[in-house]
């Protein structure tokens, strides 16, 4: 009578196993030493395509676009060294769509042979989401450091920039350059021509300037308003009064009409160069200060034009200041 039910329960039991093999979602697959597949459940048949007796003369590197012979072997030994691990990887089917699978790998002894026994999951879903939540942060990261008016580099990722360039500048002895562009009388055009048309008139101005410095590793950004603040590493002061020259004829060619600015019938900019050189430290702040100053200087002499200053050590502290 014992002996009946133990039978019952085994028997039950190896119909249940026989059960979850044959209707779980997950793949199971049997890879023999060598690779070859021993033994598939029909999740991987449906999933990837091909019959249990076309799969069983198959080895894992036809199915498995990342694997080849030797990768196998290595693949293998770890198996054999750590006998359970998870991995990801692709698993291509009959009709040649490549599917991403986590594999969780288990070393199972039966009958004298080892086998590679997985338990294989379709991680299709997680892996569009991964990519969707890449792409969003991506964007949000995008947002964060664009200025919104003119798409340029805002005022935060310019200053993340500009912390990083003054210490690079020391650490490689470059020259460092920043130009700031303000445009002039602008009050007066919002004022004469209307917001909407001051917004056109700053996106236009953006692109301008953008266009104008080609510099290569040059940040251009919205610094505020209708001030504009570039840095370019490894620039010459001449180097950067050129580039702010073609930066001021290039605004003033853009030919805005500008109806109530004192310095001429389009809209114009004033434009402050500082280049430091030498390895005396400067904090971005005193950097922006020594900018503003020439900047200021530019506006005081007439505007529509650019100055210059130039700082190197080892004359510290005394800027030797140029008009461009
Ligand atoms: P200056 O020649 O001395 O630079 O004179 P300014 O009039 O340009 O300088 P001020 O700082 O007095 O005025 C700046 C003006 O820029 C005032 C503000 O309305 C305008 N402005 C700042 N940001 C924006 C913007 O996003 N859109 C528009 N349309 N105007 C802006
Ligand atoms: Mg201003
Ligand atoms: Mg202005």
């Amino acid at each position: 009578m014992a002996e009946n039910d133990e039978a019952r329960e085994a028997s039950y039991r190896a119909m249940l196993t026989q059960v979850t093999v044959d209707k779980l979602a997950d793949m199971i697959i049997w890879l023999d030493e060598h690779g070859r597949y021993v033994f598939v459940n029909p999740a991987t048949t449906r999933l990837l395509g091909y019959s249990a007796e076309e799969l069983e003369g198959l080895h894992v590197w036809d199915i498995d676009p990342h694997f080849d012979e030797a990768r196998w072997r290595e693949h293998w030994a770890e198996v054999v060294a750590r006998k359970s691990f998870r991995l990801e990887t692709v698993n291509r089917s009959r009709d040649g769509v490549d599917i991403p699978i986590e594999v969780t790998v288990n070393l199972v002894e039966y009958g004298g042979q080892r086998f590679n026994c997985s338990i294989v999951r379709d991680i299709t879903e997680r892996k569009r989401f991964e990519a969707e939540l890449r792409a969003l942060n991506d964007r949000i990261y995008r947002l964060s450091v664009t200025d919104a008016l003119t798409g340029l580099a805002n005022r935060r990722h310019f200053d993340i920039q500009l912390d990083a360039e003054s210490r690079r500048h020391l650490q490689w002895d470059r020259p460092l350059s920043l130009v700031l562009a303000d445009v002039d009388a602008f009050k007066a055009f919002n004022d004469a021509h209307g917001h909407v048309d001051g917004d056109r008139a700053l996106q236009r101005v953006a692109a301008a300037l953008q266009d104008a410095v080609a510099v290569p590793g040059a940040t251009v950004a919205r610094y505020g308003g209708e001030e504009f603040a570039c840095i370019l590493p490894g620039t010459s002061h001449t180097q950067a009064l050129a580039v702010a020259e073609q930066a001021r004829l290039a605004v003033a060619a853009l030919d805005i009409a500008h109806a109530h600015s004192d310095v001429a019938p389009h809209v114009t900019a004033s434009l402050g160069v500082l280049t430091v050189e030498g390895t005396q430290p400067h904090t971005p702040d005193a950097l922006l200060r020594l900018a503003d100053g020439a900047l200021y200087r530019a506006k005081r002499e007439g505007r529509d034009r650019v100055v210059g200053v130039s700082v190197s050590s080892p004359t510290s502290g005394v800027p030797a200041a140029g008009a461009g």
